[in-house]
């Protein structure tokens, strides 16, 4: 991934998370005032209720009860009704138009006789009218009313409460609708004879109204059948006596039955029972609705709200994610930088460091590129193929064997080996082999890592090698000479060493020129190759000059060595030249000799050879 669209990616992802956690967080503040909204609603309902129900109406039903339980308790009353007399009436007459008029909302005031016949009425038309006393003549036996069958049979002197209804004049609702409630009690003489009724008819509207409205919510009324005592909307208030058909199923669809039967407040709107202040037949039941457009802007304040915070929110992740991608994207740049510059590294390791790793069965797992060139052979040849594939016959048994005794017992093995590429052709390697082990802790495979060293090889060859005869040369005599002086005195073993000088050379290069020359010397050469043994070293030591070094060998032994040279060639008939002699001077290592003495010593004796008239072998001695 680029730089650019990781840090697009990132911030996009910090977007993405700020935006789910500025919703989630707004779900939730929204869900909390939602709550808070109910347990708002839940209070202030129980507010309205108290206020409603237990100051308003309570008060107002206290006050009529005074009113038909004072007059009831009345002298001027009791005296009128024990004795019947008619300036006893008259007063009783008077005190009803008083409390009549006293009271606005009283639009009628009777007195029903035992028989059901009225005595005493007084009516009002309107709130404001002034009360009229009924002239007696217009009077009439109520015996037959529901009202008076109850009261009549009343035993104690208890208030009766009418339905809430509206007011009937001649059999027919009244036109304005005058809300209206009838309250009685009943009389009873000394002898607990039940001598008549009160009765007073109430205009409900006023009060109805003062329970009936609010700010935030709607209020109804219903009776127990689900009739409308009061609606919000006024035409549906007492539907039961104007004939206009509304059921609570309309204002509450789902909760209608319940409201009824269970009398339990649901979701927002609550149920409460009036008939603990009014007890009559209704049974009456207060419920409250939050207003919609309450509950709208509620809503829409809440979820503006809401909008608000998710919007900053994600204002605020967007400022965030920039700045919290920048350290990452720059730790991206430094990682991806890294990462190149070491796949940079690794494909120059695979180009230049010859390396290789082995399974335990000693099957090639991988190579470099390095190894292909190598060893000749593609990657697809050597994986899967046993390692000894590229195995040279040259290369002891016993060198691997010792390589994996070290690799198993966890050190590394260092060394030259000789292997074989494709083409049959030699190469070598300076390996470096670990083992490499797995999790816990077992060798899984072994990893080489080599220098292709062929090229020094040939060169170190070719370092150590006479151009002209192909023998060794002088350097490497003197390495030689070196190493076998230090193994003979140390292993106490004899070693003897020739110097072979071709008598009268100068001659041939004078006679034949430089090239017969040569051919002389690499034919010599030659010639001593197939004498001498395989555990002698045998090399030129300078111009027509030439080195046996011989281990395990006295000066006897190499004295025998020299007579079959000189022999040898001075037998031999060298095109051109004739025949050709040599010298051969010998010296045998002593305890006081190092490589320098030593020679010294075969040179003296070659002197000795010379001088004494060539074509022979000197031992060397001191004299
Ligand atoms: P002697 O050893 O018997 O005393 O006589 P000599 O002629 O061999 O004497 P000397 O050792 O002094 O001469 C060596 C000659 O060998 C000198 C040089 O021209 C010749 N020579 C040395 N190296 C080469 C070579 O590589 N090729 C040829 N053709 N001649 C060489
Ligand atoms: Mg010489
Ligand atoms: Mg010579």
């Amino acid at each position: 991934m680029s730089q650019k669209n990781f840090k697009k990616l990132f911030t996009i992802y910090f977007i993405i998370f700020g935006t789910l956690i500025s919703i989630f967080s707004g779900i939730i503040a929204y869900n909390i005032q939602l709550n808070s909204f109910k347990d708002e609603l839940d209070s202030k309902a129980d507010e309205i209720m108290i206020i409603k129900k237990f100051l308003i109406l309570k008060e107002e039903v206290d006050n009529l009860d005074n009113i038909v339980k004072s007059l009831s308790n009345s002298t001027t009353l009791r005296e009128f009704v024990k004795h019947k007399d008619i300036d006893e009436l008259l007063r009783v007459e008077d005190m009803f138009l008083t409390i009549t008029n006293m009271n606005r909302d009283v639009m009628q005031l009777r007195y029903i006789d035992k028989n059901g016949m009225e005595i005493i009425r007084i009516n009002k038309r309107n709130r404001s009218d002034e009360a009229i006393l009924i002239a007696r003549d217009k009077l009439q036996n109520k015996a037959s009313r529901d009202y008076f069958q109850i009261v009549s049979a009343m035993k104690d002197k208890k208030v009766w409460y009418s339905k809430f209804d509206l007011n009937i004049e001649h059999g027919k609702v009244e036109i304005p609708y005058k809300p209206t409630i009838r309250i009685a009690i009943p009389l009873f003489d000394d002898s607990q004879r039940f001598e008549g009724m009160l009765m007073v008819n109430l205009l409900t509207k006023n009060l109805l109204d003062s329970i009936s409205n609010s700010s935030t919510f709607e209020h109804f009324i219903v009776d127990k059948d689900g009739n409308y005592i009061v609606h919000p909307d006024s035409r549906y208030s007492f539907n039961k006596y104007t004939g206009v058909r509304r059921t609570i199923t309309k204002d509450f669809p789902k909760n209608a039955s319940n409201i009824l039967s269970k009398q339990e407040s649901f979701n927002n709107s609550y149920v409460y029972k009036l008939n603990d202040i009014i007890k009559n037949e209704d049974e009456a039941l207060l419920i409250l609705k939050p207003k919609k457009e309450y509950q709208e802007q509620f809503l829409k304040d809440r979820i503006l709200s809401t909008v608000y915070i998710i919007l900053l929110s994600m204002l605020a992740s967007i400022f965030m994610a920039f700045f919290a991608s920048k350290k990452p994207s720059e730790l991206q740049r430094a990682l991806f930088l890294a990462h190149r510059e070491l796949k940079r590294f690794a494909s120059i390791l695979d180009k230049y460091v010859v390396s290789a790793r082995v399974k335990r069965d000693s099957t090639i797992a991988e190579v470099s590129s390095a190894f292909e060139v190598a060893s000749g052979y593609s990657k697809e040849e050597l994986v899967g193929q046993p390692m000894n594939i590229i195995r040279h016959e040259d290369t002891p048994l016993l060198l691997y064997t010792e390589l994996w005794k070290n690799v198993l017992s966890d050190k590394a093995w260092d060394g030259e080996i000789k292997n074989k590429k494709k083409d049959g052709t030699e190469f070598w390697l300076e390996q470096h082999i670990v083992a490499v082990k797995d999790e816990q802790g077992e060798v899984e495979s072994f990893l080489s890592v080599s220098q292709d060293i062929t090229l020094k090889k040939e060169l170190e060859i070719l370092s150590s090698i006479d151009k002209l005869t192909g023998i060794l040369n002088r350097r490497k005599l003197d390495e030689f000479l070196d190493y076998e002086v230090e193994i003979a005195k140390r292993h106490k073993h004899d070693l003897s060493l020739i110097i072979v000088d071709i008598d009268h050379f100068k001659d041939v290069n004078d006679t034949h020129g430089h090239q017969v020359g040569d051919l002389v010397l690499f034919e010599i050469t030659k010639m001593i190759t197939n004498l001498v043994r395989k555990s002698d070293i045998f090399g030129r030591f300078g111009g027509e000059e030439f080195l046996i070094i011989c281990p395990h060998t006295t000066q006897e032994e190499a004295f025998v060595l020299s007579q079959k040279l000189k022999e040898e060639v001075s037998s031999y008939h060298f095109n051109k030249v004739g025949y050709k002699t040599i010298s051969l001077g010998i010296a045998q290592l002593t305890d006081d000799d190092d490589a320098q003495s030593l020679v010294k010593k075969a040179d003296i004796a070659l002197y000795e050879a010379k001088n004494t008239g060539r074509d022979k072998a000197v031992i060397y001695s001191i004299s």
